[in-house]
């Protein structure tokens, strides 16, 4: 028997979510059985904890979109027991049993071995929105960034994804500019590394002309909606943005112009799917350049008890800093 927080959904639609003794034999298939040590709270999770929101099929269910731990047994030669794993995405804690239970069975494609300096708390403080940065920086740089060029736009800077996306550019030696609505957040995001601050207004009006002055070598860009059609007529000739979230809708009311007279690139960036080799160089590259000791300093320590409440929180948008769930 494991605990896990399980979600039931009665006759009438109505779900409700409790921690529970579960059987070791209810845990789905997969090539990989894994003795979770922690994981985190995203807003996908936050939709699966309480009604679903389209993406749970069947139920009773186990959120939990990432997590990391100790490999207990393994039938793919890439894993033995004792080794220490991550898993983000792949749609687990949607379709699949997630990480949100001592005991997570998932297929051996849609794990990566933890890098050594590494602990399994770092890495869920990390989660899915620390990858998902890594990854949006790893795109620019193979559309051609590199530090000296200017300044990097960040955009939702103070959430999840921008934080570290911040923190990553920073420690990579980009000039950083964090965009955010919460001028309360200065000094947190010059503490991570942003040389510039700019207000979430002076990218809210809507595109008037598709040039704007050359500003910006490059963007991360979390937010997406009217602020990413207006930031492309920013971007310097031959720049890319990465395109991450839609925290400002899903709507792209952009002008070709910056792409056809300035051959600006917007970069899509997938991290569910992303193929395992291009998901452990990123792990490696967060290992070596991400300053943990800044990343911990935010972290909210929670245990499976927590997670109804959270869930209703974090779709309130009202969690500030890393959920790192103690799943023990
Ligand atoms: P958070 O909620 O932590 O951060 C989003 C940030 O966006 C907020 O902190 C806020 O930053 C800013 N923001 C919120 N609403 C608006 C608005 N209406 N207009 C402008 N800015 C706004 O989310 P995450 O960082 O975890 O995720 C960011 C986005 O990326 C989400 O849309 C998420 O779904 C998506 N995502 C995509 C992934 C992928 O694989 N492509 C993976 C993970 C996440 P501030 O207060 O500083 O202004």
């Amino acid at each position: 028997m494991f605990k896990a927080l399980v979600v039931e959904k009665d006759e009438d639609g109505a779900t409700r979510a409790e921690v529970q003794e579960v059987d070791e034999a209810r845990l789905p298939e997969g090539d990989v059985t894994v003795a979770v040590e922690y994981s985190t709270l995203n807003y996908k999770d936050g939709l699966c904890i309480g009604p679903g929101g389209g993406l749970v099929r069947q139920y009773p269910h186990v959120p939990g979109v990432d997590f990391a731990g100790t490999v207990e047994a393994s039938d793919d030669p890439r894993y033995s027991p004792g080794d220490k794993v991550v898993l983000t995405g792949w749609r687990v804690g949607e379709t699949h049993w997630g990480g949100y239970a001592q005991k997570a069975r998932v297929k051996a494609d849609w794990l990566v071995p933890l890098p050594d300096a590494l602990s399994t708390r770092d890495a869920m403080a990390v989660g899915t929105a620390g990858l998902t940065a890594m990854l949006a920086l790893m795109a620019l740089e193979a559309h051609g960034l590199e530090p000296g060029q200017g300044p990097v736009l960040v955009t939702g800077a103070s959430g999840g994804v921008g934080s570290v996306a911040t923190a990553l550019l920073a420690s990579n030696g980009y000039e950083v500019a964090a965009v955010t609505g919460r001028p309360e957040t200065e000094d947190y995001l010059r503490d991570l590394g942003a040389s510039r601050i700019v207000p979430r207004a002076d990218l809210a009006e809507t595109v008037k002309k598709p040039l704007e002055s050359e500003v910006w070598a490059g963007c991360i860009d979390a937010v997406g909606g009217p602020m990413l059609a207006r930031l492309l007529g920013q971007v310097k000739a031959r720049g890319s943005v990465a395109a991450v979230g839609l925290a400002g809708g899903t709507e792209l009311p952009a002008k070709v112009t910056p792409f056809l007279l300035r051959g600006v690139n917007l970069l899509g960036i997938d991290s569910v799917t992303e193929p395992y080799d291009a998901r452990a160089r990123a792990w490696d590259r967060i290992a070596a350049e991400l300053p943990m000791d800044k990343l911990r300093a935010m972290i909210r320590p929670a245990r499976l008890d927590d997670l109804p409440g959270l869930g209703a929180e974090i779709l309130k948008g009202q969690v500030r800093g890393r959920v790192v769930v103690d799943v023990n």
